[in-house]
């Protein structure tokens, strides 16, 4: 098997083996690792449409995880993909009226950042264990309400571990809120800051390269990683749910296989579409790559006009998990897309802190063919809600019918008849208020906990472990910051 290496998007900086990536998350240069090559897919397709989630995540991960023992990375998917998922499928792909929805959230926290944080812990351990690292992991987490929470499961109560996750105090929704500041476990920390999304990733993502800051850590025998998506340890496992969606619909008979099919995906830190992007580098067939945006549509403007510009308001929407004017594993595409030329990369990302904005060449903007980008309004995200359950009795949550919109305007737009999988990245009760008003405007005024019955006796479900006591956990965090305070923050907690 090819050996896979991995390298900032940033620099020349020496050739890391997976562990080393994973254990230290972001590249020293503020790079994102990124592998030598993406591996090609050694099986035909025909092979994976008998496999299991568990037996297809083995198969498509240790193409990039070489250096990882055959034993270990199996014994990892079986400890990630247990009954913590209500259901043994893991990411079962449903057909409602004419649309295919991949659901990605029946983890413990019901989004589908549990797709990829249910593993990280084990894949972190066996690298701090390959590597020898005998240090305390600070794993630091910026989150726009769905990865703190699944980060927080999944490292509550890990030895040798502790979980730091800041969160924009305005942006996130009651119920998400509540999941993060009830969490258990002697190792987490909880912290509002007041600011938003970006606020709290470039909080992150500045401390994690902070020279000094490193130095004290290290004088205490600790080292930070990153549950974020810019750590390739969350990118790669999310590879694998793409081919799961497609031998599903292989054996369901809805295509042959060998049939290329698009993906729409409701995008933020544009991980998830990038896992995608990655899936279709390794074989799969796929068409388009449809990146859905909500109001802050800097990538529906970059994918259409190869300008990437982030001064403008940040607006707060009902899809608060997508609320980002920075998305960050933009970079990783930015490097594939300019034919690995890190010092083009760099200056981007320079310019993009020094401006705002950069414009990528003509050469680049030919390789944007694989995407289509589009976006939905607050009004347009409502009525996909109110259309999808008035014509199938489905609900999607607010991210989802964000995807679901902007494949509408694909359809109208290109009247491409392409059979199509509809990313749905959340449970609709995690978001009831926004959820349950679109559906009958009889629900407005009931609080979330109220709504959340409500959506169970309408779809005849039962209420989701995750959130079933919420109301009643006690709440155990409750330190708020002012974004620039972060590390104060850090230093206390660490103790440095
Ligand atoms: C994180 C998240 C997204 C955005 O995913 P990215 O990988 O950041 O593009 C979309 N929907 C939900 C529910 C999320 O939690």
């Amino acid at each position: 098997m090819e050996q896979i290496y991995y390298k900032s998007t940033r620099g020349n900086e020496k050739l890391v083996k997976s562990a080393e990536a994973i254990a230290r998350g972001l590249s020293d240069d503020g790079g994102l690792f990124v592998p030598t090559s993406i591996p090609k897919l050694t099986v035909e397709l025909n092979e994976l449409k008998n496999m299991n989630y568990k037996e297809l995540a083995f198969t498509i991960m240790k193409e990039f995880l070489t250096d990882y023992d055959e034993k270990d990375l199996l014994e990892s998917i079986d400890k990630a993909y247990d009954e913590k998922f209500d259901t043994g499928i893991i990411a079962p792909l449903v057909k409602h009226g004419q649309s295919y929805f991949l659901e990605l959230y029946h983890g413990p926290t019901l989004a589908f950042k549990d797709m990829a944080l249910s593993i990280l812990p084990y894949l972190l351990k066996n690298a701090v264990k390959k590597l020898n690292i005998n240090k305390e992991m600070v794993i630091l987490t910026a989150t726009s309400g769905d990865t703190g929470k699944a980060a927080l499961e999944g490292f509550a109560n890990v030895p040798g571990t502790k979980i730091i996750v800041f969160f924009p105090q305005e942006g996130v929704s009651e119920i998400q809120k509540r999941q993060m500041l009830t969490q258990t476990g002697d190792n987490t920390f909880v912290i509002g800051i007041e600011g938003n999304f970006d606020d709290a990733q470039n909080g992150v993502k500045q401390m994690l390269t902070d020279e000094n800051l490193l130095k004290s850590l290290e004088e205490n025998n600790k080292m930070f990683s990153s549950a974020n998506s810019i750590n390739i340890g969350r990118l790669i496992p999310q590879v694998v749910y793409y081919f799961y969606a497609y031998t599903q619909l292989c054996n369901s008979g809805e295509i042959n296989t060998g049939d290329a099919i698009n993906f729409c995906v409701p995008t933020g830190n544009f991980g998830n579409i990038l896992a995608g992007y990655y899936a279709k580098r390794m074989g799969l067939p796929i068409k388009k790559l449809i990146c859905a945006s909500n109001e802050n549509k800097v990538l529906f403007d970059f994918i259409n006009t190869g300008i990437y510009d982030r001064q403008r308001d940040f607006v707060i929407t009902m899809s608060p998990s997508m609320d980002i004017l920075i998305s960050s594993n933009l970079e990783r595409l930015l490097y594939a897309m300019s034919g690995e030329d890190s010092k083009k990369i760099k200056n981007l990302m320079d310019k993009l802190k020094s401006d705002g904005k950069y414009e990528i060449d003509d050469n680049m903007k030919k390789e944007l063919q694989d995407f289509f980008g589009g976006y939905a309004t607050e009004e347009d995200t409502a009525h996909a809600i109110t259309e999808v359950y008035k014509n199938t009795n489905y609900v999607i949550d607010t991210h989802t019918a964000v995807s679901y919109a902007v494949y509408q305007k694909y359809l109208e737009t290109t009247k491409d008849s392409t059979k199509t999988v509809i990313v749905s990245t959340a449970s609709p009760y995690k978001f009831t208020p926004d959820v349950m008003k679109s559906i009958d405007a009889k629900y407005i005024g009931l609080n979330d906990f109220e709504l959340i019955k409500e959506l169970s006796k309408i779809t005849k479900g039962d209420i989701p472990v995750g959130i079933k006591d919420l109301e009643t956990r006690p709440v155990l965090h409750k330190t708020v910051c002012e974004k620039d305070e972060m590390q104060i923050q850090i230093e206390k907690i660490l103790k440095i």
